[in-house]
């Protein structure tokens, strides 16, 4: 979410020398300003991501109070940093705080014990860079807060060397600072020096990266995790970005209801009070403009400053204005003198009334209002600066009570795992056993204790295999494991009895076993077992190739790694079939969807066993070819879309069809406008991101970026020649593929005899921003294979299908209108595409549809369609009303992706 636009542009403005002055006191290390030549904040000026490397690498090596590691690498294979800054005394002692922390944090020292050890330790404190690329203060501000908080000789920051910790990831998403800044630098001087560019800022997930915290799909979450959830729990995590009302300079603490039941109050008051030690500091220093409750809920789990409220931390974000180094004006004339609380569609709370202008009066949560005006980049970075230093001196102040207060909510968590559901059993042998590993491991690298049984055991009435993986839910992290484990009911937050409910910030369900279709059992009563701790991550179990294969073997069609194992095995040339029917082989039954890959010998024999070891998975031998029919498979050639306006949609679908060995082409507007589509089976067109309106968004896909707001060659979308070019494939017996919006796209240019149900229904008729829900899976049909029957599906301002009604019409691209009302006394206007084709793979359920989250009328979609194929020519288009790979998460609804475009290949 960006700033609303309030700025002017200056047109040509003097460079200013930065009123920000390091005070060095003449210590040896160099400063920003002399080792890049200019000052991090300066107009029109952005460091690189080397020339910080080096600094830091520099900065290391020249102070005592600084330590620089490696901590991992980004998606395109940069280094990741971590600094660690305090005295020198303490840098000494590192491991023994690091372990007074653990401890701490773990809560299962007792009181006295924890005092002990409280008065010992010192507070730990994470700040960063920042992981939104085009927020661009942030990555540019860490040198200056690194290098002030390890040399400035003042009391003030001398005590904070000494009580706190301090951790700095200068930049969390150095691939994207590269990306932007050498963007910006490419268009400086241009009309769209301001502007994005026209790529994901982070190479698969774009903003996206900010909601990946408790999945850990990418590199950089799984390292930020490890330093945060593992290592050295801090009790403070600061968080920087930059999409502050244009009318304000910082958006700070306290945030907006609701707040996540499951949060312990005293995170939710201790963050109240880092954000009042915070504004009070702006303040003091004459830089008006902090604001506080500016939307930003409690209710979220999965992002940088959200996970850490589930783990009993402080977790602080803020959002700073002004995110470019060309200066702008912000004139005061246009801002909101009356701030009003109301229901916001883009999910950030405060909207400005549009009826009165001029600077807002002060009120308790914005009590130094910004007059606005000419503004530098030098700003947003003192104010991170500064913002940062307010917390590290809140860390400082109340060392002592912070390190007791994370042992206290530790143990209240303990305490509370004692009753209720004490324990979550993950059976060992389920048929997703690979999503069962990925969910055991995403927990294990949010801290949580996990155990495996060494010996089958019985409780709640069930018993278990050996390998079956135990939580005790008797620990300090309960909050996370309660909230990733059971569902969510977003409470109804009306602004008025009688008005809309307020909107969730972001989705608000995502309970980890339904989307993962994983078996989570809840037991409450104690029981035995013998079991063995988890250290680390686990990793894969090999699987097995049982008996002999004088023909092939097969291939059960239920886990997502048996689809990538099918891919190696197609990549190597083997031939591999599905099967059509059911089979049996001796006593064993195949279901319908099977894998049967015929041998070729002892090279498939050995790619067998390769694939079973690395992937888990299980074959089994055939002597003969199988009664049932089979269809062969190809490995697909999937286009992916990849508009210019960056849709995030399809950057997770670019890293979802990789890891699975789909390998798509990126297909730019250009690309499918001019080029020959006939050489692909499928093309995939990924949801447009947005969450303004389903009609929005389904023009983002024909429009694009408009004419004037980007470069030429940018702008235009895939306009009326993309449509057809598109439709022109399908006829010819392709496979377009469509998620969420896109599915509106192709229903309207291509004149689907369907229509999305919920597409012209209000906000106040029709609301589901981000739930999971319940729908029925036809398992028969080949886009079912490998499913359960019944599936959670995340929805997010999704689509229900529904076949167009007796006298429905549909004008395509060519304006000509389908109808299907024929013959009324006279010949038939045009010929329909049959309908009686529109196959519903997957259908939402009759009731009880919402299974985690929030909706508003969702009786409008029970049972509608919520994926159907619609032939069209000599192709069909595959229409998804939901997600099915949205965000990494969905891992149970991964296969009706893969399987439609294994279909594609079959002839
Ligand atoms: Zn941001």
């Amino acid at each position: 979410m960006h700033t609303a636009d309030l700025t002017v542009r200056l047109q040509a403005i003097a460079v200013i020398a930065s009123m920000f002055v390091v005070a060095t006191a003449g210590a040896e290390p160099r400063t920003p300003a002399e080792a890049f030549g200019f000052q991090p904040g300066d107009d029109y000026k952005l460091a690189s991501y080397e020339q910080m490397e080096s600094y830091y690498q520099e900065l290391a090596a020249d102070s005592d109070r600084v330590q620089l590691r490696e901590i991992g690498e980004s998606a395109l294979g940069r280094t990741l940093y971590l600094l660690t800054i305090s005295s020198e005394e303490n840098l000494a002692n590192l491991d023994r705080y690091r372990d007074i922390s653990k401890r701490l944090a773990r809560g299962r020292v007792d009181t006295e014990t924890a005092d002990v050890l409280a008065n010992e330790g010192k507070a730990v404190v994470w700040i960063d860079g920042g992981l939104h690329a085009t927020e661009l203060a942030h990555g540019q501000m860490t040198p200056l807060l690194a290098h002030r908080v390890a040399t400035e000789e003042s009391a003030e920051m001398r005590q904070i060397r000494d009580n706190v910790i301090f951790l700095l990831m200068p930049v969390m998403n150095p691939d994207g600072l590269e990306i932007v800044r050498k963007w910006y630098e490419s268009q400086l001087g241009t009309p769209f020096e301001q502007t994005n560019p026209p790529e994901l800022y982070h190479h698969y997930v774009g903003h996206d990266n900010n909601r990946d915290f408790f999945m850990n799909n990418m590199p950089e979450s799984k390292a930020v995790a490890q330093v945060v959830y593992n290592e050295w729990y801090p009790q403070i995590v600061y968080n920087q970005h930059q999409s502050s009302p244009g009318y304000a300079r910082i958006v700070i603490p306290p945030y907006s209801d609701p707040v996540n039941p499951i949060i312990h109050p005293g995170v939710t008051t201790g963050l109240n009070e880092v954000g009042s030690a915070m504004g009070n500091r702006f303040a003091l220093e004459k830089m008006p403009g902090a604001i506080a409750d500016v939307g930003f809920s409690m209710w979220w789990n999965g992002g940088m400053r959200t996970v850490p409220y589930f783990h009993n931390m402080i977790g602080i974000l803020t959002e700073t204005g002004h995110d470019s180094p060309s200066p702008r004006i912000y004139d005061p004339k246009v801002f909101p003198k009356m701030l009003a609380y109301r229901a916001n569609p883009g999910g950030v709370g405060i909207v400005v009334d549009e009826e009165t202008s001029g600077v807002p009066d002060a009120r308790v949560l914005y009590p130094y209002p910004w007059p606005g005006g000419e503004s530098h980049f030098s700003e947003p970075v003192n104010f991170m600066v500064t913002g940062s230093i307010a917390v590290l001196r809140a860390a400082s102040d109340s060392r002592l009570k912070w390190l007791t207060n994370i042992h206290r909510m530790g143990q209240d968590a303990i305490a509370a795992g004692m009753s209720g559901t004490r324990y979550y059993i993950i059976p060992g042998g389920q048929p997703h056993d690979d999503e069962a590993r990925n969910l055991v491991n995403l927990l294990l690298e949010g801290g949580i204790e996990i155990e495996r049984a060494n010996q089958p055991f019985r409780a709640g009435g069930n018993r278990y295999a050996a390998g079956s993986f135990i939580i005790n839910s008797a620990q300090a992290f309960r909050p996370y494991i309660v909230d990733l484990l059971e569902k969510q009911t977003y409470p109804d937050t009306r602004l008025d009895p009688s008005g809309e409910s307020k909107p969730p910030y972001d989705i608000a369900g995502w309970t980890l076993p339904m989307q993962m279709a994983v078996d989570v059992d809840f037991v409450s009563d104690a029981f035995d077992y013998d079991a063995t701790r988890i250290d680390g991550v686990i990793g894969v179990d090999a699987g097995e190739v049982r008996g002999s294969a004088n023909f092939g073997y097969a291939l059960s069609h239920a886990s997502n790694a048996s689809i990538k194992a099918a891919n190696r095995l197609l990549g190597d040339g083997e031939s591999v079939a599905w099967s059509n029917e059911s089979f049996r082989v001796g006593r064993t039954t195949f279901d319908a969807g099977t894998f049967v890959i015929e041998s070729a010998g002892d090279e498939t024999a050995a790619r067998v066993e390769t694939l079973a070891r690395e992937l888990g998975v299980d074959f089994s031998g055939l002597n003969r070819r199988p009664s049932a029919s089979l269809s062969s498979l190809r490995l697909p050639r999937v286009g992916l879309y990849k508009s210019y306006v960056a849709f995030m949609d399809e950057g997770w679908s670019r890293w979802l069809l990789e890891e699975y060995g789909f390998g798509p082409v990126s297909l730019t507007d250009e690309d499918v406008r001019s080029g020959d589509l006939s050489e692909l089976d499928a093309i995939v067109i990924p949801h447009p991101d947005g969450r303004a309106s389903y009609r929005d968004d389904v023009g983002k896909i024909l429009i694009g970026h408009a004419p004037g707001s980007m470069p030429d060659r940018y702008v235009g979308g895939l306009g009326l020649e993309g449509a057809f070019a598109l439709q022109t494939f399908v006829r010819d017996g392709g496979t377009l593929v469509t998620f969420g919006a896109a599915s509106g796209f192709a229903i309207e240019q291509f004149g689907l005899p369907i229509r999305n149900t919920v597409a012209g229904a209000s906000r106040k008729d029709f609301s589901i921003p981000g739930s999971l829900l319940r729908t029925t899976v036809d398992t028969t049909d080949p886009l079912g294979y490998g499913m359960q029957r019944e599936a959670a599906v995340n929805f997010v301002n999704g689509a229900a299908f529904d076949v167009l009604g007796q006298a429905g019409c549909v004008d395509d691209l060519l304006n000509q209108r389908h109808c299907r009302e024929v013959s009324r006394g006279g010949r038939p206007l045009v010929e329909m595409p049959s309908v009686s084709r529109f196959d519903s793979i997957v259908n939402y359920a009759a009731e009880d549809v919402l299974m985690s989250g929030w909706a508003t009328g969702i009786e409008h979609i029970a049972t509608k369609s919520a994926m159907a194929r619609i032939p069209h020519g000599d192709g069909e288009v595959i229409v998804f009303g939901f997600r099915p790979q949205f965000r990494g998460q969905p891992r149970g609804t991964y296969k009706l992706l893969f399987n439609a475009l294994h279909a594609a290949t079959i002839d």
